[in-house]
């Protein structure tokens, strides 16, 4: 537990030890703590300044690092030096942004399939670096404000964030000094700030919106007694306020030319566009100068140009509902955050969708902050009636035969989670079994994301279908998932936290749900198949062992015609028919299975007689 003290002198807060929040946002990052006195969740700031820690690193001459505000008018003086927006790059390889590099300033290395990393001068930065840099002036700049040491923390990612983005936010805090007690997702903390002021006896469905720079998410929740319980989440990690930006700065470059490098232009016109999109929040016409060319944009324009990118939010808002098994009428509350939902066209498309007002009780900028304090406080045990239920966004399963993907935590499942299965082998003495570990909703693993693959080696030698494999995945609070392999009869036992090297593009987790739903008929054609084929298969090789077995105790009619129908059944599987590996598959068991029954008779028969013989 924190023990606290006032400094008396100062007024300001002693505090020996305290867990802080931190919403490490794509734009903009903060720090909240549980204020000692009032007990209420206060995000941090120096006097007369805001709260909000521009998330903008600049690398100077002589290797003078500054972040945050100072770091922020190097953007224009200095842009290949001046790193911003690194959080779009956590997790991610060259080949997953190349399409979106256009609006970064600086120098990125295009080595196709590998992880992102920035070039400054000659020195590489992973965006875990970068980002540790911006925790590392966070914790600075929170320890000169609550004068004390602050070592551990809570730390917001989007909902949509996979898991190597949360294994590369949690190294960045380690990397910064600090220790990272939970992530936890933006949306889930923006409800716990939201959920903070009420009755805890109330009970309330609601939507949080969060619109940031970089990220969009959408998150349904249920509070009821202090339990906060998400119901379902969905987003798209490449969709903000930035893409807002870019449209004007498109919207200026096509009706102007102007003279010099397009990148410059790109750079300065970006600038001028947040400028002018936050203008425009209140007012109808923004004029500004460029080469001494007047460019301007109306409230009118701005509204048509970003119009698109609002629709794609309301698309996720459309399949969060639907996830969650609601209609729109059975949300009671949205609470809006993020500093793009401050756009009046973003406020009256949601309201719109929703049919309804928007709650406007949370500070946007702030709120994800407070809610990463509050289960700060939780997690210190100071904070008892609240208690966080959240979900993972995507499926989670194995590679099972022919490709299939077997799916052991479906989205949207709570967290922490577990789930095991059994398996077995499918080969006489199969000594190793690979585990291969996929995140995505379709039914082929083929279509979906990769995060893993290890060998679960050393079974002893069995026939094929004893061993008894149970695989089972963890995934801890943090969304994070462990997978464990133990062959039972044995013990043989192997585990691995996953970290997979690639990240998920936004398109990626998008592709993946809209394919799940418009491939839903092929997939289940293709599943169909697939298992017909195994059933086949599997079924060859049974009646191929029984014949080499028992071939003595068999008629020579009974061993033509089951060769006949194997032969028959192979070539169905060659022709890839569904309908008609069934049949085949069926003539044959009808085939093979009355011998087989009378040939395990005789062998109990003759058991039971040695039975006998033994017993005497
Ligand atoms: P992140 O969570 O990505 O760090 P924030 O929630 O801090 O982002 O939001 C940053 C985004 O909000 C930026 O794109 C910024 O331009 C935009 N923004 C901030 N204030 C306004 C405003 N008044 N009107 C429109 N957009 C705004
Ligand atoms: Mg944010």
């Amino acid at each position: 537990m924190a023990k606290i003290a006032i400094n008396i002198a100062t007024g300001s807060l002693q505090q020996e030890e305290i867990i802080v929040g931190i919403d490490l946002g794509t734009t903009n990052s903060l720090v909240a703590i549980i204020h000692p006195e009032s007990k209420k969740p206060v995000a941090l700031k120096e006097h007369n300044s805001s709260s909000l820690v521009p998330s903008v690193i600049h690398f100077g001459k002589n290797a003078g690092i500054t972040v945050g505000n100072d770091a922020k008018q190097y953007l224009v003086s200095d842009p290949a030096n001046t790193i911003f927006s690194a959080k779009r790059l956590m997790g991610k390889t060259y080949n997953d942004i190349k399409n979106n590099s256009t609006s970064l300033a600086y120098k990125i290395i295009d080595d196709e399939n590998k992880l992102v990393k920035v070039q400054v001068g000659d020195i590489f930065y992973s965006p875990v670096d970068l980002s540790a840099l911006i925790l590392k002036e966070l914790k600075k700049q929170a320890e000169h404000i609550i004068k004390t040491p602050v070592t551990k923390a809570v730390i917001t990612v989007p909902a949509y964030f996979n898991d190597a983005q949360r294994q590369a936010t949690r190294d960045a805090g380690k990397l910064a000094g600090l220790d990272v007690l939970r992530i936890i997702n933006e949306p889930t903390a923006a409800s716990l700030a939201y959920g903070f002021g009420l009755n805890k006896a109330e009970t309330k469905t609601i939507a949080v919106y969060d619109l940031g720079g970089g990220t969009f998410d959408i998150s349904i929740l249920n509070i009821a007694g202090g339990v906060f319980e998400v119901f379902s989440t969905n987003g798209d990690t490449y969709l903000g306020g930035d893409d807002f930006d870019a449209a004007v700065v498109d919207y200026w470059l096509s009706a102007n030319t102007f003279t010099g490098e397009a990148l410059t232009h790109r750079q300065v016109l970006r600038l001028k566009a947040e400028e002018a999109k936050k203008y425009l929040s209140s007012n109808e016409l923004f004029k500004t100068e460029y080469e001494g060319k007047e460019i301007s944009i109306s409230r009118e324009s701005f509204e048509a140009v970003v119009k698109p990118i609002v629709e794609r939010t309301i698309a996720s808002c459309k399949n969060a509902l639907k996830d969650a098994g609601l209609k729109k009428n059975e949300v009671d509350e949205i609470v809006m955050v993020g500093g793009s939902t401050r756009v009046p066209l973003v406020k009256e498309m949601v309201s719109a969708f929703f049919e309804k007002k928007l709650n406007d009780t949370v500070d946007p900028d702030e709120v994800v902050a407070l809610g990463a304090a509050i289960q700060a406080d939780i997690l210190a045990g100071n904070t008892t009636d609240m208690l966080l239920l959240d979900i993972t966004p995507l499926s989670l399963g194995l590679e099972t035969m022919g490709g299939l993907m077997d799916v052991l935590l479906p989205r949207n499942s709570k967290i922490p989670a577990r789930a095991s299965r059994q398996y077995t082998t499918y080969k006489d003495g199969q000594s190793g079994m690979k585990i291969a570990v996929y995140q995505g909703e379709r039914d082929m693993v083929k279509d979906n994301r990769r995060l893993a693959e290890f060998n679960l080696t050393g079974i002893p030698g069995m026939p094929a279908g004893m061993p008894k494999v149970e695989i089972s995945f963890l995934i801890n609070a943090d969304g994070i998932l462990v997978v464990n392999a133990k062959e039972l009869r044995s013990g043989v036992e192997q585990s691995i936290e996953v970290k997979p090297q690639y990240g998920l593009t936004d398109e990626d987790v998008e592709k993946m749900l809209l394919d799940s739903m418009e491939h839903a008929k092929e997939d289940m054609d293709l599943r169909a198949l697939t298992e017909a084929k195994t059933e086949a298969e599997q079924l060859l090789q049974t009646t191929e062992k029984f014949l080499q077995k028992n071939f003595e105790s068999l008629t020579k009619a009974e061993v033509t015609t089951t060769s006949l129908a194997m032969q028959a059944l192979q070539l169905s599987l060659d022709m890839n028919d569904k309908n008609l590996i069934q049949t085949k598959t069926e003539e044959l068991n009808d085939i093979s299975s009355p011998y087989a029954e009378r040939i395990m008779d005789e062998a109990v028969q003759k058991a039971m007689k040695g039975n006998k013989i033994d017993s005497l």
